[in-house]
């Protein structure tokens, strides 16, 4: 009887699991296994959201498994333990999804080595993206570091095979029977709840009820509303996409299956849609490519750029207490519920790297800490994206203005009213530049300085500041550099 195990990582799910689908079908018998890796646990503070979503996730997997006679095996120790434990059960092969992360890849190789030499297979399968590694190449053979023809490619090269469905959940009479266990308490992994099971936009088993509703209807208006934080416009499937508990080749599928055989905005949505699941594609392809974006600036030449690192100004920024009331709603989002709108991570880090010059690896850091989402490839893209150091960033004169964003984006106060109570019942006309409406706050019981807070930096002024610095900056560096 020939034998694997089965090492769930970031594809938290039975169904359309391309991994978990191939060891079904190669193997007479599938054990299954999940690591809470120590390795990466034990740098976490004890209160984590994603610590507790993932327990979620491991339960849930369990009951399923639970149901169809078997239980997933959970081990709470370094990863090196899947060779003892394909040794102990003696198994031909162990099977995984890819990861690109490169801590993860060398943790790979070394695991895949160490099999080697007991004669167990190591095989990974795509599960994460659509396209992998260098998939998407131009015509010189190369990655692409720029977003349009990549796309262009992208969807040039599209083909149904690249969304099959691999109906992993049909085979799980394959798995190993074993007894049910009681999944390790939350608390013996050296974490506290969180409260995040209630959140239901990032509940763990939620993902196919978000991604129905997408579908239904909100797609329909996306393209017009996604820039909105104030309406809830978006998917919110990031979370899922990050832990695998949807498949990203059945939300393609789907999506694309609706545009076929819709029109006008129901179309455009999906299409637009389609645009940001590529964008994620894209930042993949670009950390597995160029690796070194993660120690450092993708653009060589900002390698020495002079950031500042102001303790007290970066506090401000991540308390949400700048004084620039979007900014400041967004970080509480951020805080409070481990998510925040695309429209506001955009700005919030062009406030940091551009209003307050403050090195964005902080603030990716930051962000790292604080997201449910929190990927690595997307987080690193959009920061240096942000800071103008990144692959097709946005040009470094680009500086969001925080009260035109508000107004434009927020003019109604909706989701500055939402995260920050004390402007609940105020006209909005005072929302997007407080310090202009003192003596009115003031009329309504709230004295900037001591109620909310004075703008921590001039705008106007930091912008001055900033283009100066990135002028002289370019014109002393070559660009090689
Ligand atoms: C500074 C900064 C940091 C970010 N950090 C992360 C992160 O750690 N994890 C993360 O998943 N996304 C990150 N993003 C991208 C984006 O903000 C989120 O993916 C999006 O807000 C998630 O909400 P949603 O699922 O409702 O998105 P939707 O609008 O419904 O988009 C659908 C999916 O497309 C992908 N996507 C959308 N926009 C982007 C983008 N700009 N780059 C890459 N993928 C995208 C996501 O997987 C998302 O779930 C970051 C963006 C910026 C500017």
């Amino acid at each position: 009887m020939k034998k694997a195990i089965f090492w769930f990582r970031r594809d938290l799910r039975l169904e359309d699991n391309t991994a978990l689908f191939h060891c079904l079908n190669d193997f007479d018998l599938v054990i299954p296994v999940f690591i809470f890796d120590k390795n990466i646990l034990e740098k976490l503070p004890r209160s984590d959201r994603r610590v507790e979503f993932i327990w979620h996730c491991i339960q849930h997997v369990k009951n399923k498994l639970n149901d169809s006679g078997s239980d997933l095996i959970v081990i709470h120790d370094y990863p090196d333990q899947i060779i003892k434990l394909a040794k102990e059960h003696q198994v031909d092969a162990v099977y995984c999804t890819e990861d690109y992360e490169p801590d993860a890849i060398s943790r790979d190789q070394f695991i895949g080595e160490e099999l080697y030499k007991n004669n167990i297979q190591f095989r990974h399968f795509k599960d994460t993206v659509i396209f992998a590694k260098k998939e998407i190449l131009n015509q010189q053979g190369l990655p692409y570091h720029v977003f349009t023809p990549y796309k262009n490619t992208w969807r040039a090269k599209l083909h149904v095979s690249n969304f099959n469905h691999y109906p992993s959940e049909d085979q799980l009479g394959k798995m190993a029977k074993l007894e049910s266990s009681t999944l390790i308490k939350l608390e013996d992994l050296g974490f506290e709840k969180t409260g995040i099971a209630d959140k239901k936009i990032v509940a763990a088993n939620h993902a196919h009820e978000l991604f129905a509703a997408f579908k239904a209807d909100k797609v329909r208006q996306y393209k017009e509303n996604r820039d909105f934080p104030g309406i809830s416009g978006t998917s919110f499937l990031s979370t899922h996409f990050r832990f695998g508990t949807i498949s990203i080749r059945k939300v393609v599928r789907e999506i694309l299956e609706l545009s076929d055989v819709s029109e006008g905005r129901f179309r455009e949505g999906c299409d637009t849609w389609l645009n940001e699941i590529i964008w994620r594609d894209f930042y993949f392809q670009i950390m597995f490519n160029d690796p070194h974006v993660v120690q450092s600036s993708f653009k060589p030449q900002y390698q020495h750029f002079p950031w500042l690192t102001d303790a007290e100004l970066f506090k401000s920024w991540c308390q949400g207490q700048t004084g620039y009331p979007l900014v400041d709603a967004a970080m509480v989002q951020l805080n409070t519920l481990g998510y925040m709108h695309n429209r506001l991570r955009m700005l919030t880090a062009s406030f940091l790297t551009k209003i307050m010059l403050i090195d964005y690896k902080m603030g990716e850091q930051y962000f790292a800490e604080k997201l449910l989402d929190y990927d690595l490839a997307a987080n690193n893209g959009g920061w240096q994206w942000s800071a103008s150091t990144g692959c097709d960033a946005q040009p470094y004169f680009r500086i969001f203005n925080p009260m035109t964003q508000s107004k434009k984006f927020d003019g109604e106060g909706l989701f500055i009213k939402k995260y920050l109570p004390i402007f609940a019942d105020v006209p909005t006309k005072y929302l997007h530049a407080p310090w202009e409406y003192q003596k009115e706050l003031h009329a309504l019981g709230i004295t900037l300085g001591k109620d909310y807070p004075r703008p921590v930096v001039d705008y106007a002024e930091a912008r001055k500041s900033t283009l100066i610095c990135f002028d002289e900056f370019l014109k002393n560096t070559p660009k090689s550099e």
